[in-house]
């Protein structure tokens, strides 16, 4: 694995805690409520309605560590170790955690299956933000070997074909950026591909969206639309934080692919020094140890 993939998977990851992080402050409120209490949020503060501390983040960062440990300890993304993983981490009390998810872990312990039924109404946004660690411990494999690394972790909660589609989406994205592809070659490989296979997803004519929801597709509009129309990565977080809503987890995915495509030096430094020291050192070494494990990762 080259030095660069390994420097891009730690710039996602800190990418994927940092957008968390200053997300957080703002998630659930409007644009107009966010302007008028900062003009712009740019800083990672900690407050917003979970009264998180500054460089704190939420469920969208530890559940992608919890899963990261658990690809680590199997050798392989497993769905059984995944729900176990999962459910350890919901009973250590998680700061937040979303309704599909706790529905899943609570079925997981009565049923002891680590796969949801498939549903059509599951298409919150919960098994995409946790995807990343699925992403690195995967490169190099086929496309057919990642998708299904993705739907392993995915359905313990989500099993849904729009949640797929986005989460095997981001996934392929974060690696193409690890292999050095630009932001025009995941539009055009990555993006668009996803809107012609399910036009939901079309996200130029949503321009005006603002406040995206945990659904799937709002989550996937507005970040697409921030990595799209910005050029680094603090402007891509800057923009997709603003519109509120879901913004913790908004901000989480854009940053894990920002991270991906403009690499470690794009990250500014003060959102590098305000992030919880412990979660930024967990980010870093898990990255380095997901890349480096990838060759012995087998399904
Ligand atoms: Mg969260
Ligand atoms: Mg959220």
């Amino acid at each position: 694995m080259s030095a660069d993939a390994g420097s891009r998977a730690v710039a996602a990851y800190l990418g994927l805690a940092i957008g968390d992080a200053l997300g957080a402050t703002v998630e659930f409120m409007t644009p107009r409520e966010i302007a008028a209490q900062f003009k712009v949020h740019t800083e990672i503060l900690g407050g917003g309605w979970l009264r998180l501390k500054p460089g704190q983040v939420t469920d969208d960062t530890t559940m992608a560590l919890a899963l990261g440990e658990s690809i680590l300890a199997a050798g392989r993304v497993d769905a059984r170790a995944t729900a176990l993983a999962f459910d350890a981490w919901m009973r250590a009390r998680p700061v937040d955690i979303g309704s599909t998810v706790r529905r899943g872990l609570l079925a997981f312990r009565k049923t002891s299956d680590p796969k949801m039924p498939r549903s059509e109404h599951d298409a919150g946004n919960g098994a995409a933000m946790r995807v990343l660690p699925a992403a690195l411990a995967t490169l190099g494999h086929t496309e057919e070997e990642v998708r299904l690394a993705c739907r392993a972790q995915a359905h313990v909660t989500h099993h849904n074909p729009l949640s797929d589609a986005a989460t095997e989406t981001l996934a392929l994205m974060v690696q193409d950026a690890m292999l050095g592809a630009d932001k025009l070659a995941l539009l055009h490989q990555r993006a668009h591909p996803l809107a012609r296979q399910h036009p939901e997803f079309t996200f130029r004519a949503m321009k005006q969206r603002q406040n995206p929801s945990g659904y799937i597709v709002e989550t996937m509009q507005a970040v697409f639309q921030a990595l799209f129309d910005t050029d680094t990565f603090e402007e891509c977080l800057i923009d997709v934080v603003n519109r509120g809503g879901d913004a913790d987890t908004t901000g989480a995915i854009a940053g894990m692919v920002a991270g991906a495509v403009y690499g470690l030096t794009a990250i500014p430094p003060r959102w590098l020094e305000a992030l919880d020291p412990a979660i930024k050192q967990a980010c870093e070494t898990q990255a380095r140890a997901l890349v480096g494990a990838n060759s012995f990762v087998r399904f």
